[in-house]
């Protein structure tokens, strides 16, 4: 897909005709232009040779059929991932990369691993949903694929405006999510935004906020996430207060169980003491093979769960899709 040429191929068209081709595309979610009755036969085939609107992807689907993953190869041969989650409540959720690799490098995590290629352009972040749209109604959307939604701050809010937009994607900014690992200047502008008059920033204060956290003391995630070292464990809980205060919008921390590292009880009990916040949530993880570490133990896990109740910490495990197909969290890597 590529929609550089839009513009240029339609500029000799009365305006309206944009329009109607952005929302063919972002709305109707055509998937060649032969389907835009509405244009001349001619004007169709234009659009066909300079702004083409194939997305080339392979797809694998999960043995149990509820998630679909997608490696998109993008114009310059780089490739990405994204992956459909078909939920038993009917929510149809789309988890979007915004970077080839990424160049923070936790050690748990296969996307660490390839380091970073370059940012993603909005066009390309959409392009990942556009691609599941052609097969079921998104209803969610997640910034938690290939690399950090914050490092390409401009372009990921320009997509979640995009996906917000009544006009094109219409998806509710309560069911769009960006995870981070704790880039503070991003945290900073997003309150900035979301605290905005200016038309289309309302969004940013409205969507969800996620926190790779993973570690409750800076030695330990300084140790597996590198960027800790930068923006340690207390500024970063610092800027996540001020977002609370001032968007009153609930924040999950996400932790990942990885045996023998972060999941004994020690740890769960320093967790408690740093999440014991209004509107903290937890969000538990099993870590998913990506080399390096292991899982923890069905009984370790149940232990950590347990001391956090005990402490009253508000926590859920999240359910895990799509391992059978490298489709789980932090299973995102191409080699190209
Ligand atoms: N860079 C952002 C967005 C990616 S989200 C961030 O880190 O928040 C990917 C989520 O999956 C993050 O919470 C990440 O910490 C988690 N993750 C990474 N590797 C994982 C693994 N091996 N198993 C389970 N979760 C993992
Ligand atoms: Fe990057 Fe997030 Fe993976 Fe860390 S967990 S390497 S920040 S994608």
């Amino acid at each position: 897909m590529d929609l550089n040429n839009l513009e240029k191929v339609l500029a000799s068209e009365p305006k309206y005709r944009l329009k109607q081709a952005r929302e063919a595309i972002f709305k109707s979610f055509i998937s060649n232009w032969d389907e835009a009755t509405f244009f001349s036969k001619d004007l169709r085939e234009k659009l066909n040779a300079e702004c083409p609107l194939k997305i080339n992807a392979e797809v694998l689907v999960s043995k149990e059929e509820d998630s679909v993953k997608a490696k998109i190869t993008l114009k310059d041969d780089l490739q990405i991932e994204s992956v459909l989650m078909r939920h038993k409540d009917g929510r149809n959720t789309v988890c979007v990369s915004c970077q080839v690799g990424c160049p923070l490098g936790c050690l748990f995590c296969a996307t660490g691993k390839m380091g970073f290629k370059r940012n993603l352009t909005t066009d390309e972040i959409l392009e990942q949903v556009i691609l599941f749209e052609r097969l079921c109604k998104v209803t969610n959307v997640t910034f938690m694929g290939m690399g950090e939604p914050f490092l390409n701050y401009d372009n990921v809010l320009k997509a979640v405006k995009i996906l917000n937009d009544k006009d094109f994607f219409n998806i509710g900014a309560r069911s769009i999510s960006i995870s981070t690992a704790g880039i503070i200047e991003g945290i900073e502008k997003l309150i900035k935004e979301g605290m905005s008059r200016e038309a289309g920033s309302r969004v940013a204060g409205q969507i969800n906020l996620a926190i790779s956290l993973h570690a409750p003391n800076d030695k330990l995630r300084s140790q597996l996430m590198p960027i800790n070292k930068k923006y340690p464990l207390a500024e970063v809980l610092k800027a996540v207060d001020d977002y609370i205060k001032k968007t009153k919008r609930k924040v999950m921390f996400e932790y990942v169980l990885i045996d023998g590292v972060n999941d004994s009880e020690k740890c769960a009990k320093e967790l408690a003491g740093i999440m014991r916040k209004k509107l903290y949530f937890v969000n538990l993880i099993l870590y998913n093979p990506t080399g390096t570490f292991r899982q923890s133990s069905t009984k370790q896990v149940e232990k950590f769960k347990k001391i956090l109740e005990k402490e009253k910490i508000n926590f859920v495990q999240r359910y895990r899709f799509g391992d059978d197909i490298q489709a789980a969290c932090g299973q995102f890597a191409t080699n190209k």
